[in-house]
């Protein structure tokens, strides 16, 4: 299939090319394949710097079974330690929170893509993707060395952006995380603990534990900050050591594996539809809440979305983010980096005061004005305000790039 082409002679032509096979590329892939319409082929990035390391991807909804022959475990009951030590379990029903592993979920999409007459997978790099006419451009690296040129009357691109565009305020969600083994059984697999602000406070922005357990005596165990920058591998080490070992007592365990992440926190804009034919996806088209960092349940109504788009003869990608959540994510995430309200304080006062299962939707994006009302009156009122009022002011500017910083060990 790999060969010298022209624009004239495109290798492959289909309905719908999706650049990148990360959680959107792969979500929305296999979501087109499923529905009879349109052929579809999806270009992910050969094994080497490009391609995403292995994560896991968490997200809560309720008992629709979409990914079940995926998800690695599921909790019903989520926990928040405040920095007092004080707990607030909660059980947000109907929903669960949910877990996999981005290589089990690419398998699964690679199956239902490879079964279906209209998909095709290309592993190649993407070069340039652009407009022509009765369609879009996708020209490719392919991993022998050769180009290869794919046509289609739509493009979807999810491949991470080279910079954040400007922003009011950008902060980084950033972490390392160990699974681990422990001697003995130290986990309650029926509880995950969200948040647990018992960890060490940094001067800038908030810090807290994440605890997925997975068995009596594995969980993944993780150190997390919402801040301006990522700390370096030994930083991220030692404060998981003093978090298991200290506060969590686990006693003598074993790290089986690790992972690490950034993630963009930011107020910037992302534009969704770049050409004529050519829409971004993902992270890259604004994806990310900026509040939380959480992306996959958003992907996933953004891939419904442009199914049922295309099925009605539209191509665009609708907006992830409704405008009013995006605007009180951006005051929550000034009043956080400004340091004018308390972010432990600010997190463990909402799961104290909201219903659960409110509280899961609205960090989802999915809850009614007049909810986000009532849940806007159970913050403080004055500083969020005080930012509210502020912000239209505030120039948009262009933050230092974060490292992407995944890593496995
Ligand atoms: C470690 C980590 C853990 C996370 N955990 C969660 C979580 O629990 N819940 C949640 O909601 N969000 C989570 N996120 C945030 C978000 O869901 C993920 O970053 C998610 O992967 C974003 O999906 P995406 O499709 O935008 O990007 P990606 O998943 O990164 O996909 C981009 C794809 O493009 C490919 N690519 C790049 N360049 C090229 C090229 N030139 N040609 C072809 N392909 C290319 C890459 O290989 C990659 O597969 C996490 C993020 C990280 C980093």
């Amino acid at each position: 299939m790999t060969r010298r082409s022209n624009a004239l002679a495109p290798d492959v032509v289909s309905d719908v090319i999706i650049v990148g096979g990360g959680a959107s590329g792969l979500s929305l892939a296999q979501r087109l394949v499923a529905t009879d319409s349109p052929t579809v082929t999806l270009v992910e990035a050969p094994d080497g710097p490009l391609r995403a390391p292995e994560r896991t991807w968490c997200y809560w909804d309720g008992d629709t079974g979409e990914f079940d022959e995926v998800v690695t475990a599921s909790w019903s009951r989520l926990r928040i330690h405040d920095a007092d030590g004080g707990a607030i379990t909660v059980d947000p029903s109907p929903l669960r929170y949910r877990m996999l592993r981005s290589t089990d979920f690419e398998q699964w999409a690679y199956a239902r893509i490879a079964r279906s007459p209209g998909g095709r997978i290309v592993r190649a790099t993407a070069d340039t993707v652009r407009d022509i006419p009765g369609g879009a451009e996708v020209r490719c690296t392919a991993p022998d060395g050769g180009t290869l040129t794919l046509h289609a009357r739509h493009v979807f691109d999810s491949r991470p952006l080279p910079a954040l565009p400007p922003a009011r305020t950008q902060l980084l969600q950033h972490f390392r995380g160990w699974f681990v083994r422990t001697d003995t059984d130290r986990f309650d697999p029926s509880v995950a603990d969200l948040m647990d602000f018992r960890v060490p406070q940094p001067r800038h922005g908030l810090a807290f534990g994440y605890v997925l357990p997975l068995a009596p005596d594995r969980a993944l165990v993780e150190y997390t900050e919402f801040s301006r920058t990522p700390l370096t591998r030994a930083a991220y080490e030692a404060a998981l050591g003093h978090y298991s070992r200290e506060i969590l007592k686990l006693g003598a365990f074993t790290v089986e594996t690790a992972e690490q992440g950034v993630i963009p926190m930011t107020d910037a804009r992302f534009p969704r539809r770049i050409g004529a034919a050519v829409s971004r996806i993902g992270t890259a088209g604004g994806a990310t809440r900026p509040a939380t960092g959480y992306t996959f349940a958003a992907v996933q109504r953004q891939s419904r979305a442009i199914a049922a788009a295309l099925r009605d003869g539209r191509a665009s990608a609708p907006r992830p983010h409704a405008r009013r959540v995006l605007a009180m994510d951006a005051i929550l995430l000034r009043a956080l980096d400004t340091g004018r309200i308390d972010g432990p304080g600010f997190f463990t006062g909402l799961f104290r005061s909201v219903p659960p299962e409110r509280l899961l939707r609205f960090l989802d994006g999915r809850t009614s004005p007049w909810e986000e009302w009532g849940i806007g009156l159970r913050t403080p009122v004055g500083p969020m305000l005080r930012t509210a009022v502020e912000l239209p002011f505030l120039p948009r500017r262009t933050h230092p790039a974060p490292r992407s910083g995944e890593s496995h060990r």
